[in-house]
């Protein structure tokens, strides 16, 4: 039976409690509408911690607009039943009021890492992630957590907080679950119209074209964007936010893939904003 904790203090003693044990405490931080890209996390901490705690919170300071904060989906039963299935041993659902009974004094800010990507047109973004992540590895005390290379600035920006400050935990990256089509799976896409689903697959269409062109030799960053723009600009209910090859390390722009390099984009169908990345050889 999974137990569902609603409280920072109940939280704590079930997590206390667990490493008293002698157990592996596997974190899995989520904002619910769970699905299979979730439970591929799940699956990981699983097979690696024998106490899994996925936490459910929507954290409305990452938002940095109120009508996407109050789009966004909150199906609580079916997530703790998703989670029962997935067998998960304690489902960390906090109201807002619980963590932030009086607005935080302590921000923890990533400047470089946060400054481009998704952080340029997301003020305020991921120094929420980076401060609610902080909160949530204080309350929970995991041994491990896990995030999905999906979000891939997230993944990076989380890494370095933790080595930066020494946090007691060690940060597992699970790759990205994608639909048939190649979709990358998100809460979000529940929001596409039945057009917008079907013309959405051409990002990863997009990432793919990049990746094999530098899989057969070709290095210079900008005829790689030109690879990956040319299906997702073919959609005219597509707009490409950024569409950038990027050093997986600092995330800085780079002209030439021929080292370690990343395709990451974001893409607007409507108003639903859609985010994928690919490693390129
Ligand atoms: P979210 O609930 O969207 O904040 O996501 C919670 C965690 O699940 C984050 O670490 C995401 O990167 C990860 N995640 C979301 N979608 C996917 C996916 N399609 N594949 C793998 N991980 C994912």
């Amino acid at each position: 039976m999974i137990g569902v904790v609603d409280t920072v203090v109940g939280m704590r003693q079930a997590s206390a409690l667990g490493r008293l044990r002698g157990r592996i405490v596997g974190l899995v931080p989520t904002m619910g509408a769970l699905h299979a890209g979730h439970r591929a996390l799940i699956d990981r901490a699983r097979a690696e911690c024998n106490t899994v705690v996925a936490s459910l919170f929507v954290n409305p300071t990452q938002f940095n607009d109120p009508s996407d904060l109050a789009a966004y989906p909150r199906t609580f039963e079916a997530d703790r039943r998703f989670c029962e299935e997935a067998e998960v041993d304690y489902l960390f659902a906090p109201t807002a009021e619980e963590m932030y009974p009086h607005p935080l004094e302590t921000e923890v800010r990533l400047p470089r890492l946060a400054k481009g990507l998704c952080g340029a047109g997301r003020p305020g973004h991921f120094e929420g992630v980076a401060t609610v992540c902080t909160k949530l590895f204080g309350i929970v005390q995991p041994d491990y957590a896990y995030f999905g290379e999906k979000d891939f600035q997230q993944l990076v920006l989380i890494r370095r907080m933790v080595d930066d400050l020494n946090l007691p935990l060690e940060i597992v990256g699970v790759g990205t679950v994608r639909e048939p089509d190649g979709l990358a799976l998100s809460s979000r896409n529940a929001r596409l119209t039945p057009e917008e689903r079907r013309a959405a697959a051409a990002i990863c269409r997009g990432l793919k074209a990049a990746q094999s062109a530098a899989a057969s030799g070709e290095a210079d960053a900008a005829t790689l964007i030109a690879a990956a723009r040319e299906p997702i600009a073919a959609e005219p209910l597509l707009r490409i936010e950024y569409l950038e090859i990027v050093d997986p390390r600092t995330l800085d722009p780079i002209a030439s893939a021929d080292g370690e390099a990343r395709i990451v984009a974001a893409v607007w169908a409507g108003d639903v904003r859609l985010i994928d990345n690919m490693p390129l050889a």
